[in-house]
């Protein structure tokens, strides 16, 4: 089912050109001091990943350590509720509580084969960061997270988790002191130390290879869902596969296998914060103009003279100014329908779920929850649902939610701020 070859046309929905280029998006703008860097990445990285023992490694750690295949569950319940079938793809029982550890494995196993001695990753909330200093841990490797101090101080539970699993965490003391600041400093690092470091970026954005591999890492997702599909349902295509989208990598994940096959409705949820047109806002593809964000072309919320607009969501896994290039070549060809879910809509879909199945849900995947309420469903259609992570790290934001909100109120309090 995987393609190892890399087309020299307009690249396609499972591989971009050799340019990168997903359609009109994709690239690797990188300034002169990268270049090595990433043109190493781009010569080996598909010979790497799919050499045999490479293979072995990585399906191996993805079972005993992470625990997959994840299960595909049917949420009767939620079913019910909407009056059709649903399937939970629950990426929220891997190691570490999110989809995020496919892709730090398949990382860290890359750049040990490269001959790296030292990994870097940049972070927000510090999923991502927590995700690579666990296998930089367990292989004994040097791990440095960037993150921006106004995150480190309020994310302090991730901090001291990636402290005790031994990486080193530095402060970004620039600008608005956020994930974009810790992205920029994770750069200057690499651009000190080209030789030995590898840097792990956490979505499907950046420059080629980038989106390209950390799909292929993530799209183990998909390929369960087709075979647990089969055993299950007697059929290895749903109706409809729903993610949500920040960067991009767990849809990346949750579509890849999905992507050729023309009956397969993909549909892409993205943060609209305090509304669309709020101000206070992620909804890249409603907002977003085309332009180059952190080292590749794709749609990016920016303002006429092309600053980049600080977004907004209650979650901070969606909180990118963004998307991937992959996700902005689905929604300019129509491939995939992209819907959006407000903070407010979010958190309900998120008390609905745990009153429903009791399961405490992401925020991040409480927006692809949210969406239910905005498909039309047939009683017969098959929908598979993105569960990108567990919502252990989100009880602040729900006890705050529910001190305004009475208990219970999620069937009748649907309000949209
Ligand atoms: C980081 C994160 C996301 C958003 O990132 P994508 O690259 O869009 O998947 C979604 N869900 C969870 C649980 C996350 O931790």
């Amino acid at each position: 089912m995987i393609n190892r070859n890399i087309s020299l046309n307009r690249g396609s929905y499972k591989q971009p050109n050799i340019f990168g280029y997903y359609g009109n998006f994709g690239g690797a703008y990188v300034p002169e001091m990268l270049y090595r860097n990433v043109e190493e990445l781009r010569d080996q990285y598909l010979r790497i990943i799919y050499e045999d023992s490479f293979q072995q490694e990585f399906k191996a750690l993805l079972k005993d350590y992470v625990g997959r295949p994840s299960p595909l569950y049917h949420a009767k319940r939620l079913s019910e509720h909407y009056r059709t079938k649903i399937y939970l793809k629950r990426e929220d029982l891997n190691h570490t509580g999110a989809h995020k550890i496919n892709n730090a494995i398949g990382q860290v196993l890359l750049a040990l084969r490269l001959g790296k001695k030292r990994i870097i990753a940049e972070t927000g909330a510090g999923q991502h960061g927590v995700a690579t200093a666990t296998i930089c841990a367990l292989k004994g490797i040097e791990c440095v997270v960037y993150m921006g101090s106004k995150d480190i101080e309020r994310q302090a539970p991730n901090v001291a988790r990636m402290k005790m699993l031994g990486a080193e965490v530095v402060p970004a003391t620039s600008g608005s002191q956020t994930l974009k600041d810790a992205t920029n400093e994770a750069i200057r690092d690499w651009i000190n130390h080209p030789d030995n470091t590898h840097y792990v970026i956490g979505s499907v954005v950046g420059p080629h290879p980038y989106p390209d591999m950390v799909a292929r890492f993530q799209s183990v997702i998909s390929e369960e869902t087709r075979a647990q599909l089969k055993e299950q349902e007697g059929r290895e295509l749903p109706t409809k596969v729903i993610a949500c989208v920040g960067g991009g990598s767990n849809a990346a994940g949750a579509f890849y296998h999905f992507l050729d096959e023309e009956s397969v409705e993909l549909i892409a949820v993205e943060a609209a914060g305090l509304g669309v047109y709020s101000g206070h806002s992620a909804a890249t593809t409603r907002l977003g103009k085309t332009g180059v964000l952190h080292g590749s072309k794709s749609l990016v919320m920016q303002t006429e003279d092309g600053q980049v607009i600080e977004p907004h969501s209650i979650s901070a896994g969606m909180d990118y100014p963004g998307i991937g290039p992959l996700h902005a070549h689905l929604f300019e060809s129509g491939r995939a329908r992209f819907l959006s879910a407000t903070d407010q809509q979010a958190l309900d879909a998120a008390f609905e779920l745990t009153r429903l199945e009791g399961i405490i849900p992401a925020l991040e995947s409480a927006h692809a929850l949210a969406a239910l309420k905005e498909i039309r469903f047939n009683p017969k259609d098959i929908t598979v649902l993105c569960l990108s992570g567990r919502g252990d790290k989100d009880l602040d934001a729900f006890m705050k939610a529910f001190e305004v909100q009475p208990k219970n109120s999620y069937e009748q309090d649907q309000s949209v701020i």
